[in-house]
């Protein structure tokens, strides 16, 4: 169950209502009027200053910004709550939480309640909008299509969404929760994500660490799907794939889609390696593509399995493409060592500077496998070298780590092309944390 207990440092003070004598020098807005018809309806007041992020459309409010909490009794998690400026003006309102360090989730800004008053402090319509637009979106983006039946259906922030990432797998909703709003709103998700003709099946992949701080233990959560689908067949970029939906993260890593489809752009005829190759995304991509060769290498058994799998699948032909389980700084030192090169490499490793605290040290990691990589690309070859760690994304600093791994070998790179995620990926530039994704296309010289 959830702790009910208020951050020490948030004064909350009692108020009946928040009728204009209560708000020096608050003029009436939508959210406030509204708010002034239900009772016990909590405010969390900003700390001078703070707002603007906020206004802009940040959605996690942390408490350092909070000045204090107006409310009798005191908001309880879950709570809808008013998002206020210093002066006790609405900015916005979003959903509590006492035990996480970001208190309130915000949900909508005031201007966005006055043009759509129909979901102003309203969760199950503003889930309704949310939902719809996102939809709408993937469709646009056209997705699903014949060719591609796994993509990123919300993507938290980036669809005004925030602590929800909804992935689709063929006839498969995954649900990976990180807030404490998307257990509780779990049946609500789920009815929306049943309006979707397609989707039979639903999954629940919750980040029991990231919940445990938002203050829910959910261990022993089960399914309400019995159906205990442990397996889905979808098709990206037209290859067919076996998604583990006890997988790596969602099951598939959709994020990687429009770069896959780049490399079977361009591997005919050459010989490619794919470095940290889970279920052979990248791999099977270049096959396709008409590579001469390719080999994929994790260490991961059960990744190389679904690999395996899918070149099976695919009707690929086994002597054209292969796995290998292996470390990948022992295979790449190896290879060096032996002067082997391939035409194309591609490296993906998992995310390496898990928080912004240990990036010194993840620089060097990504510098030393950037410069492995570099060793055994062919004089002029390509390399794809990624990083999935948000810190190094936003630190800026990829460019210079490649550049470290380049003199470090002893080779020159150029820029061939810069991406991030797939469009269905979509950022919120108000919450630049949600980029996380770097992918260069470099030529190794
Ligand atoms: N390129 C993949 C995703 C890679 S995720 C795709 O397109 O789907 C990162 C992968 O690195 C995981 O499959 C994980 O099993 C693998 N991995 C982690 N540590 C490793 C190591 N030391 N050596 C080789 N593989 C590793």
């Amino acid at each position: 169950m959830l702790a009910i207990q208020l951050p020490a440092r948030l004064v909350v003070r009692s108020i009946t209502s928040f009728s204009s004598t209560s708000t020096t020098a608050a003029t009436a807005t939508t959210l406030q009027e509204i708010a002034a018809t239900r009772k016990g309806l909590a405010k969390v007041v900003l700390k001078k200053g703070k707002t603007q992020i906020f206004r802009d459309g940040s959605p996690m409010v942390y408490s350092g910004a909070v000045d204090r909490i107006i409310g009798r009794p005191p908001p309880k998690t879950g709570d809808i709550v008013l998002v206020a400026d210093g002066l006790e003006k609405p900015i916005g309102w979003g959903l509590y939480n006492s035990v996480s360090m970001f208190c309130v989730r915000l949900m909508q800004l005031e201007e966005e309640a006055t043009r759509d008053l129909n979901c102003a402090l309203d969760m199950e319509k503003l889930l309704e909008t949310r939902f719809d637009a996102a939809i709408e979106l993937r469709r646009s983006l056209g997705l699903p299509s014949v060719d591609t039946t796994a993509y990123r259906l919300i993507n938290s922030e980036g669809d005004r969404l925030s602590g929800l990432i909804i992935d689709v797998f063929g006839d498969v909703a995954v649900v990976a929760s990180s807030a404490a709003w998307v257990e509780q709103y779990k049946s609500e998700i789920e009815l929306h994500i049943r309006t979707m003709k397609n989707i039979k099946h639903i999954k629940w992949r919750p980040s029991i660490d990231i919940l445990k701080e938002e203050g829910l233990d959910i261990t022993d959560q089960t399914d309400s799907d019995s159906s205990m689908l442990s397996e889905v067949k979808v098709i990206e970029n037209g290859i067919c794939y076996n998604v583990s939906l006890a997988g790596q993260k969602t099951g598939f890593y959709a994020d990687q889609r429009e770069n896959r489809r780049l490399i079977s752009l361009i591997s005919k005829g050459q010989k490619v390696l794919d470095v940290f190759c889970y279920s052979g995304g990248f791999a099977l991509n270049a096959a396709k593509g008409g590579a001469e060769y390719v080999i994929g290498i994790d260490s991961s058994s059960p990744a190389l399995e679904l690999a395996e799998e899918n070149v099976r699948l695919n009707k690929f032909n086994p002597e054209k493409i292969s796995f290998m389980r292996k470390d990948a700084t022992e295979f790449m030192k190896e290879a060096a060592s032996r002067q082997k090169v391939w035409d194309i490499v591609i490296l993906d490793p998992p995310k390496l500077a898990p928080r912004r605290k240990v990036l010194q040290n993840a620089s060097g990691m990504y510098r030393n496998l950037n410069s492995l990589a570099m060793k055994i690309t062919k004089k002029g070859g390509l390399l794809m070298t990624c990083s999935c760690s948000g810190a190094i994304t936003q630190s800026g600093t990829f460019l210079r780590i490649l550049q470290g791994a380049a003199s470090l070998a002893g080779r020159k790179i150029t820029i061939l092309r810069q991406a991030g995620a797939a469009c269905d990926h979509p950022i919120d530039p108000s919450y630049p944390e949600g980029a996380y994704l770097t992918n260069y296309l470099l030529r190794v010289l």
